[in-house]
């Protein structure tokens, strides 16, 4: 019985999967409502040529339009321990796992690749909300830490889709264990000095939003993004307020300041790839002085030093570092 549910079963859904996806497949844009061809939308990397909705995709379809000539390398993730809670709601969290693989072909919600893009080095790691609403638990964590160390290991910059409903609940508190040790990871990016852009696409809610997710040096969205903590519908709830229209979306939160850019599709990436060569070549240029040091370093010249208001010991904040720029030179 373990074979036939174990084995047999999953092969027959992905076959029985695959069928349902023809070539004359309709799809109904849920925005609009209007039908679309599947191959028109395809074609238009799956955004509505309607309305500009863009429709949830997944990680490959994103690592095919992102890398140079669709090439990039996945990495294997840590196995993490499976279901280590023994959690069941009306199913079983083991279940739930078992559906979400077979539906998606992944072993959970986020996939890190490696490549080019337009010549340049960089990192991808793409959260799948088809996975469990993308939620973040153990794997996920992992993931992330693993896209950082590569990222740190190939001086890449990483770039990170996120699309998550939150926390993975089944995993309680190990998922929101996940928050500090992403963020961790992280930090040990920034701390070797290289960029972390992070694309928030619809929808990325919850503890996602309280970590990584919002912690990028440039934050991007794709149009019409829901990008929350709470969602809209409890906040209304909550204060017994209507909320202002387009509240949560990404361009709310662009004109709000939370992001830098809202990024159509079809330029995301020409806009990636212009980031990292602009950032690339700042970090490569060897006058680059950390910000935090070079805010220390200007008002401390030789002679401001003979002034009563500075402390003749400060004047020694830049002494190391210009020596060690001369040294270079
Ligand atoms: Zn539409």
């Amino acid at each position: 019985m373990n074979w036939l549910t174990n084995k047999v079963l999953p092969k027959f859904r992905e076959l029985t999967a695959r069928q349902e996806t023809p070539d004359n497949l309709w799809i109904k844009c849920p925005d609009c409502g209007q039908m679309l061809f599947h191959s028109d939308l395809e074609a238009n990397q799956n955004v509505c040529s309607h309305c500009e909705h863009h429709m949830r995709i997944g990680p490959t379809t994103r690592f095919t339009a992102l890398f140079d000539n669709s090439r990039y390398d996945l990495i294997e993730l840590p196995e993490v321990p499976v279901d280590p809670l023994k959690f069941r709601d009306s199913k079983k969290y083991t279940e739930r796992l078992k559906d979400a693989r077979n539906k998606t072909g992944d072993r959970d919600a986020m996939k890190v690749a490696h490549g080019k893009i337009d010549g340049n080095p960089a990192v991808v790691a793409v959260q799948n909300f088809n996975f469990m609403g993308g939620s973040l638990g153990l794997a996920v964590g992992e993931a992330i830490i693993a896209a950082s160390k590569l990222a740190i290991l190939q001086k890449a910059p990483l770039i990170l889709f996120a699309a998550a409903g939150g926390a993975r609940m089944q995993e309680g508190i190990l998922s929101l264990m996940q928050m500090p040790r992403t963020t961790v990871g992280i930090q040990r990016l920034k701390e070797s000095r290289l960029p972390f852009i992070v694309v928030l696409t619809d929808p990325t809610t919850g503890g996602v939003t309280a970590s990584y997710a919002m912690l990028g040096d440039i934050q991007i969205a794709e149009p019409g993004a829901l990008i929350c903590f709470a969602g809209p519908r409890v906040i209304e709830e909550t204060i017994r307020e209507k909320l202002p229209e387009g509240f949560q979306r990404a361009e709310f939160l662009l004109e709000h300041g939370m992001l830098d850019m809202v990024v159509h599709r079809r330029d995301m990436r020409d806009t990636l790839s212009r980031v990292i060569d602009l950032i690339g070549n700042k970090l490569k240029k060897p006058s680059a002085i950390p910000a935090k040091k070079a805010r220390k370093a200007v008002p401390v010249k030789v002679e401001d030093a003979k002034d009563d208001n500075v402390k003749p010991e400060s004047a020694d904040v830049t002494a190391p570092e210009t020596k060690d720029l001369k040294a270079a030179e």
